[in-house]
């Protein structure tokens, strides 16, 4: 970064303290002198109600120098200074892409240089939201009672987060939906909140363990912004009390939608989750711990797979570990791998254009311009354009992500088994293989045995 905007906005921290932003400044410049930046613009804000809806003249200038390039970056005190919520981030962080523009924080280890770094930056931004979100619940409820216009029905088990008639919010229920909201936008798998939330005793309204299932379901209904939907359509908005806000709610039914979600983030303690596959059922096998405390690969139970293949999964990790650094060394694979491929933002571009579409068939239809035929026949021909941009864009992200490893899979192997990320483990796997099928045991059900894995190859 040589031309840097520093960012500053008074605010209202969690606690109630404030830092001016003279303060922010001031530590903002000496920031930029130590790195040798020369501060090309000061951009600033004063809001304090500090998580409702404020136009941000500051931040919307600052967004304007960054499209028009005057800039090369932004600099600010802390990152709740400039974003307030994870839907925000993204928004900037789009604008920043597309003009090759990067971002830094005085106080905290910014470094959108590569997606490792983007991805602490999305959790400290889910983090600053998580804070703050509980902070204004309480001012909410207050308020809730007089929302009692489109109450739903009586009878049935009591919305989760809501007390009965939907009146009223019930903080730690709704402190639950906070979180889980902050950490599924972060990048964490709904098993792994589930496995947190039921080691806590946490329950769901009717007093049962919460399942993936139930906590999935619960973060796309729309009334936990206050909307009431019918039949996919967003009929009132307002009519009960909200526990997100409506970006949030949107951001995460993407997320939660997303059909290349379940591969990366399923099992996040295990390298071969979602790779290795059932060779009676094709299904992704997971990773769990057995009753004997030995780790292992299993498919999954009816109805998603057949549940009868498992391996243990210490030997399988440190076989396939080897199998990808010899990969990475061979030429053949160091060859297609190392071709650069830089149509990522193409293929993101591809995907905004055809969910774009997407909505406008939505609305064609509902002003009536087609039938719902017409509609269904043309929304079915984009999501298949969807899914092939989608994995287009995953296998660049890929081998971008493999690509300083070409040619040095010895050096990998050797960082491998010494706190080497996992995630970093698992895009070194997913570059060099497509799946690994998992044959059936000759002699008993798990034991492994290296003729079990059949890898495919990428390239
Ligand atoms: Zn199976």
């Amino acid at each position: 970064m040589k031309r840097c905007a520093i960012y500053t906005r008074l605010s209202k921290d969690a606690d109630g303290t404030e830092t001016a932003t003279a303060r922010q400044e001031a530590d903002a410049r000496a920031f930029a002198a130590a790195k040798g930046w020369t501060v090309a613009e000061v951009f600033k804000d004063v809001d304090l109600s500090a998580y409702r809806k404020v136009t941000r003249p500051g931040y919307e200038s600052m967004l304007t120098a960054l499209a028009s390039r005057q800039v090369d970056g932004v600099l600010v005190w802390k990152l709740d200074r400039l974003v307030r919520s994870p839907a925000e981030f993204e928004r900037f962080w789009a604008i920043c892409e597309t003009h090759d523009a990067t971002l830094a924080s005085v106080n905290e280890p910014v470094d959108t240089s590569n997606e490792l770094g983007l991805v602490i930056v999305r959790i400290l931004v889910a983090f600053a939201r998580l804070e703050s979100a509980t902070m204004s619940l309480r001012l909410r409820s207050v308020k809730a009672a007089s929302a009692k216009a489109g109450r739903p029905k009586h009878g049935g088990p009591r919305a989760f987060g809501l007390t009965d008639g939907w009146t009223d919010i019930v903080p730690h229920e709704a402190d639950m939906i906070v979180d889980a909201a902050a950490r599924v936008l972060a990048g964490e798998s709904i098993r792994s909140i589930v496995l947190d939330w039921n080691r806590q005793s946490l329950t769901t309204s009717t007093g049962r363990p919460w399942s993936a299932q139930t906590l999935r379901n619960l973060l796309l209904q729309r009334r936990l912004c206050g909307q009431r939907e019918h039949r996919g359509e967003i009929v009132a908005d307002g009519v009960w009390p909200a526990i997100l806000d409506v970006d949030t709610c949107d951001r995460l039914r993407t997320v939660l939608t997303d059909p290349a979600r379940t591969v990366p983030h399923a099992g996040r303690t295990f390298l071969l989750s979602g790779i290795l596959r059932c060779h009676n059922c094709d299904s992704r096998m997971r990773g769990s711990i057995a009753t004997n405390g030995r780790r292992r690969y299993a498919c999954p139970p009816k109805p998603e797979g057949c549940n009868g293949t498992v391996i243990l999964a210490d030997p399988t990790d440190q076989l396939l570990a080897d199998m990808v650094c010899d990969a990475l060394d061979s030429p053949d694979l160091a060859s297609a791998l190392g071709r650069p491929d830089d149509d990522g933002d193409d293929h993101a571009a591809r995907i905004r254009v055809l969910i774009g579409r997407l909505d406008d068939l939505a609305g064609m239809w509902a002003n009536g311009g087609i039938s719902r035929r017409e509609w269904m026949t043309a929304r079915t021909s984009i999501d298949q354009q969807l899914e092939q941009a989608r994995a287009a864009a995953a296998a660049t992200t890929r081998n971008r992500q493999a690509a300083p490893w070409v040619g040095r899979g010895m050096q990998l192997r050797a960082r491998w088994d010494d706190g080497l990320d996992l995630e970093f483990q698992r895009a070194a796997v997913g570059a060099v293989i497509d799946r690994a099928v998992i044959r059936a045991a000759v002699k008993g059900r798990n034991r492994f045995d290296a003729d079990r894995i059949v890898v495919e190859w990428r390239a």
